[in-house]
């Protein structure tokens, strides 16, 4: 369905941006990673979607907190793979604490990571997305891009920021043939959220199956975690031509949590 097309998928060496970039280079997209982690894990999954595929994989470690290094990503995209045609922001961090308490340096890597780096790879690939008439820029948002929980100041305002920035891209690239959402899971199994049930369990001496029935999934409803998979179809789905008339949405999947 998407071949010939690229994907640059942020965030995509782990959790929901690892099953994004999978689905994608399956729907015959070429793909480029990026994300932290083991070195010889990374290439073990650049090659293996590679020749499981038959697409073109490519792999940026860019620090996206760091603008200069967003812009040589966006340099190596173009010149090595004729630009991002699919832009999915998804690398994102959390950290958890009272306001008062919230330090200071959490909170600027936050607001980088998760918000303003999406800016800056906008900025960048919408020029080549406007010339080519078509292209698809998805964020990962999160059900705290609609509602807020205590303690997550900086990731809510951020994922509330990426819901305001996902609009105005829709906007200005809506005659120009570009479409931009931002999908809004709830709680998804990976390794982020593992962090917060270990956190949880130690700072309020629960097991953590204590913690995921009682504190994590107690949000959403259904009591099942989405998965990454579910996330992965539902991006694809946005890049196809059914979705054409679908811009500037948030879309949730989140079992229910938000609409509570
Ligand atoms: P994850 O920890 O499994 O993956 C995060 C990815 O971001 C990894 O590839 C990591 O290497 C990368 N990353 C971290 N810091 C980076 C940096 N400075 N520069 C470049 N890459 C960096 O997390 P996940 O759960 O898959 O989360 C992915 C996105 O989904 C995040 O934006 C998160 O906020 C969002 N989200 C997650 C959930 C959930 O329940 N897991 C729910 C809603 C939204």
């Amino acid at each position: 369905m998407l071949s010939g097309k690229t994907a640059l998928v942020t965030g995509s060496t782990s959790g929901i941006g690892q099953a994004i970039a999978t689905r994608f280079a399956r729907e015959g997209c070429n793909v480029v990673l990026n994300g932290f982690g083991d070195a010889g894990e990374i290439e073990a999954q650049r090659a293996g979607l590679a020749k499981d595929h038959g697409v073109k994989v490519g792999y940026s470690g860019a620090d996206l907190t760091k603008p200069e290094a967003i812009a040589e990503m966006m340099d190596y995209v173009a010149s090595d793979f004729g630009g991002a045609d699919i832009l999915v922001n998804n690398a994102g961090v959390q950290f958890v604490a009272p306001i008062e308490d919230f330090p200071v340096a959490k909170w600027d890597l936050i607001i980088a990571l998760n918000l303003t780096a999406a800016f800056h790879t906008t900025r960048l690939a919408l020029p080549g997305m406007k010339e080519k008439r078509w292209g698809r820029i998805l964020n990962t948002g999160s059900a705290h891009a609609k509602v807020a929980s205590p303690f997550k100041s900086a990731y809510v305002t951020a994922k509330h920021g990426l819901a305001g920035l996902t609009k105005v891209t829709a906007l200005e690239g809506a005659k120009h043939g570009v479409r931009c959402n931002l999908i809004c899971p709830g709680y998804v199994h990976t390794p982020l959220v593992d962090g917060q049930i270990a956190d949880t369990a130690k700072a309020r001496g629960l097991t953590r199956e204590q913690v995921i029935e009682d504190v994590i999934l107690e949000a959403q409803p259904t009591k099942e975690f989405v998965t990454v998979e579910q996330i992965a179809g539902f991006a694809a789905f946005l890049c196809s031509p059914d979705a054409d008339q679908i811009n500037g949405a948030e879309l949730s999947i989140d079992g229910g949590w938000t609409a509570e």
